[in-house]
This record gives C-alpha cells, sequence and structure tokens, in this order.
C-alpha cells in the first residue's frame, strides 16, 4: 500500500473535511484520516496549530507545513498541481483525462498538434480507480490502475501534451468559428478542435462507507473485478435491474452464491435475464424492499453490508466477501445539453449515428459530434463499449479524425 503524505485532521460531521478528503481521492493522494474526536493527539495537534482553537480540517504535509480550511484551489496550488495553460489558444483541447483522453493526446500531440488536456479530478480516470486491470492487452499478469495511469500519463507529456488537474470544464461555446472552454477557475481557452473524454460515472448509494471501500470489496464492474472473488461463498449485488441481473448472473462464474439487494418489491430486468436467474435457485437469493444503510470493514476491507428493509426500523446486515452497486451509470456530458446531439440517458451521438437528414449536408467524421469540430471518444459517446481497451481505441480512431478536420479547415 502506498505510504500516505498527508493527514488530514477532522470529525465524522465536518463538510469541509468531507470536501478536502474527496479532493484528495479524486487526485489519488494518499492521505491519513484523524478524527480528533476519537483521537486525543490528533485533537491536541489541531489546537497547537490553531492557537487554542479547534479549527478543522487542519492539513498537514509531508513537508511539515499545514493548511486549515483549505479550498481546493489552495490545496491543487500546495500539491503542485498544474491549474492553468501555458497559451489561450491551442490546435485541440481534450476535456477529460481518462484512457480515452490519455491516448487520443499521446495521437494527436506526437503527429504535432498542440494539445491542452484538462482534467477536473485524477489522471486516468475510472481506469485510474481499479484495483488491477486484468484484461487489458500486454500485461499478462495484470496492472495496477494507478500504474497503468501513470504510465499512460508520462506518455502524454514525452510528447508535449499540457495538462491541467483539479480543472473543470463547466461550458462550451462556439466563437467566430473556433471552439471556447470555460473552466471552473474563470479561464477561457480556445481552440480549433474539442475532444470530449469525459467518461461516464457509476452511481452510488451515497451511504457512509462507501467511498471508503471502493475497490476493497466494493465494485461497479463485474467482468472488470469478479474475477478476484473466485471460489469466495457470497457476492452482493445491489440493484434490480438489467445490469444488476446480468452482471449477478455473470458474478455466479466465481462464486458459491449471489445475494440480490432489490429496493422495489420486483426485479426491472429483461425475462430473459430473470428466467436464467431463476434456473439457479439454489445459488441466487433476491431480498426485496431493501435499503442499503452503508458499509463497513476492517483492514481496509469490506466486511459488513447494513441495511433496512422498507417500512421497518430493524437493521440487518450480510457479511459478502464484496459488493457490486449497479443502479445506473450516467454519462459526464451535463456541460454540453444543448449544445451537441444525445440519446435519452446523455450519451453523446457520433459519426453514423448522425448521418440522417439534419446532418446530410456535414456528413460527420468518425466521432464528431452533432457540433462541428467536437470529437467525441470513450464511455461518455453513445454506443461506446465501457472497457479501458476501447477506450483506448476510441482515443486513437477520434484523433485520427481529428487530424482529418484539422486538415481541411487549415
Ligand atoms: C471501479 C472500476 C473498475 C473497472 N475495471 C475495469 C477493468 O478491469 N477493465 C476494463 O476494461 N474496464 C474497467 N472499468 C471501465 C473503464 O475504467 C472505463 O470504461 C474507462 O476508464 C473509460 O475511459 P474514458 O476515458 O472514456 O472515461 P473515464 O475513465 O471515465 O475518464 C473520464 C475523465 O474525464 C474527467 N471529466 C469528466 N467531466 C469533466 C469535466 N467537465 N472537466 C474536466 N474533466 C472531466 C473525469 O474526471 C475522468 O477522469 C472499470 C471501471 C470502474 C469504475
Amino acid at each position: 500500500m502506498t505510504e500516505a503524505k498527508v493527514t488530514v485532521y477532522g470529525a465524522y460531521w465536518c463538510p469541509d473535511c468531507r470536501r478536502s478528503k474527496k479532493f484528495l481521492g479524486e487526485q489519488f493522494i494518499p492521505y491519513r484520516w484523524v478524527d480528533i474526536e476519537q483521537d486525543k493527539d490528533g485533537e491536541a495537534f489541531v489546537l497547537r496549530k490553531n492557537g487554542g482553537k479547534r479549527i478543522i480540517p487542519t492539513i498537514l504535509f509531508e513537508d511539515g507545513s499545514f493548511l486549515v480550511e483549505p479550498s481546493n484551489a489552495e490545496l491543487a496550488r500546495k500539491l503542485g498541481l498544474t491549474t492553468d495553460a501555458r497559451k489561450t489558444y491551442y490546435d485541440l483541447i481534450i476535456v477529460g483525462g481518462g484512457p480515452a483522453g490519455l491516448t487520443a493526446a499521446i495521437y494527436a500531440a506526437r503527429e504535432g498538434a498542440d494539445t491542452l488536456l484538462i482534467e477536473r479530478s485524477g489522471l486516468g480516470g475510472q481506469a485510474g480507480t481499479t484495483v488491477g486491470l486484468d484484461n487489458f492487452p500486454g500485461f499478462p499478469e495484470g496492472i495496477s490502475g494507478q500504474e497503468f495511469a501513470e504510465r499512460v500519463t508520462r506518455q502524454a507529456r514525452r510528447f508535449g501534451v499540457e495538462i491541467l488537474q483539479a480543472v473543470d470544464v463547466e461550458k462550451l461555446e462556439m466563437e467566430a468559428g473556433y471552439h471556447e472552454v470555460h473552466t471552473s477557475g474563470g479561464t477561457h481557452y480556445h481552440s480549433k478542435a474539442i475532444l470530449i473524454a469525459t467518461g461516464a460515472s457509476y452511481r452510488r448509494l451515497e451511504v457512509p462507507g462507501e467511498d471508503d471501500y471502493i475497490g476493497a470489496g466494493i465494485h461497479f464492474c463485474a467482468t472488470c473485478d469478479g474475477p478476484f472473488y473466485k471460489g469466495s461463498k457470497e457476492i452482493a449485488v445491489v440493484g434490480g435491474g438489467n445490469s444488476a441481473v446480468e452482471e449477478g448472473l455473470h458474478l455466479t462464474n466465481f462464486t458459491d452464491k449471489i445475494t440480490l439487494l432489490v429496493r422495489g418489491d420486483k426485479l426491472m430486468a429483461s425475462q430473459i435475464a430473470i428466467d436464467k436467474l431463476n434456473e439457479l435457485t439454489s445459488r441466487v437469493e433476491v431480498k426485496y424492499g431493501v435499503v442499503v444503510d452503508g458499509f463497513e470493514g476492517s483492514d481496509s476491507k469490506l466486511k459488513t453490508i447494513k441495511y433496512h428493509r422498507t417500512g421497518s426500523d430493524t437493521t440487518e446486515e450480510i457479511h459478502p466477501a464484496a459488493a457490486f452497486i449497479f443502479i445506473g451509470q450516467q454519462p459526464n456530458t451535463v456541460f454540453l445539453q444543448n449544445h451537441v446531439e444525445m440519446d435519452k440517458y446523455g450519451f453523446i451521438l457520433t459519426g453514423h449515428d448522425l448521418t440522417h437528414d439534419a446532418h446530410a449536408h456535414q456528413r460527420p467524421l468518425p466521432f464528431e459530434a452533432s457540433m462541428p469540430g467536437v470529437f467525441v471518444a470513450g464511455d461518455a459517446r453513445h454506443g461506446s463499449t465501457k472497457q479501458v481497451a476501447a477506450a483506448v481505441g476510441e482515443g486513437a480512431a477520434a484523433a485520427i479524425s481529428i487530424r482529418e478536420f484539422l486538415r481541411r479547415t487549415g
């Protein structure tokens, strides 16, 4: 395990402590959490640093310096993250530093395009958060998500890609034939072409303990992480829709039993999937009316799921080897609503999906969205297959389309 370089002193109820912890987690900065209500030494430290006042969070850094109630921008500066670009105009701006965005950046910059990549959290995207990638070609023993992210980022930097971190793109506009990108820091950048590689986020339950055990017993992808539980006795699946049932069925390849925790009173999956589930009654238990209250664990590993039944106050618990949560996926495309065509879930339509009458004059290039010069790759794109290898492939292919676009527009 990576050694913590930062210590956050705070309390469980403090919203600013949660914000700072979330920020550090998103930037993949290992940190130690000291709850000053449980830890007398921790409390004494906070009092000493703040002239006898209990001000939290108080955040201590490796070099002995500390910040009190810092904003995210102050934290980013302290951690040495680059949040401002060197110029205001680029050939290509890439929004999102996951596998699709970083791969496109490598391709574009290697061919000489002046490329800026803007990432709001940690580089590597969802892939960077996984314990291990077992199915990415070229790594026969697998590779940790973090190492994968570091390698791809290093490769992108080698070709001169400029990378901003902890910067959120909030708006996209077209101005005099150029795209204008508005960031959370209030800066505007311009470019000829844009690549949207903002991926998608798995919906979370937002209950206590969930953040703490993601990747350590709580997962969102059965194809990706199911094999880690080969030979286990029980896996819990939270959700009652198609993906919960289908991914649950897939998990029966690795465990003796799956327990489905369904909030409603019936499954909302296709009949075929439900029939398959019914064929496995001895290995599948479905609990209806379940409201998950929280996750607990020890030794940094999930041990317990606590829940109650609708209409009851009694807390029940189970102790599976892992919990897989399938309550939907949300593309990170809200900032583009009303700018580009999307499907009903918010995934962006590109290329062939747009070749209907309204776009007959335009003939979008592969991976090009309904707004000329805006391209999309990876999980945010309608029809994408939500895997790292696929996102990498889409990033490369989109960069080749962008090269063609830049050539045509001079
Ligand atoms: C826990 C987990 C385990 C997984 N395991 C595997 C596996 O083993 N094998 C596999 O093939 N796949 C796995 N996947 C799926 C895989 O990680 C994704 O399919 C892949 O990362 C998608 O890449 P992407 O670049 O399209 O998007 P993402 O990886 O989602 O990256 C998008 C990036 O864009 C950033 N962003 C979003 N909006 C903005 C904005 N407005 N401004 C700036 N930045 C923004 C996000 O912070 C993010 O870093 C897993 C996913 C998860 C969550």
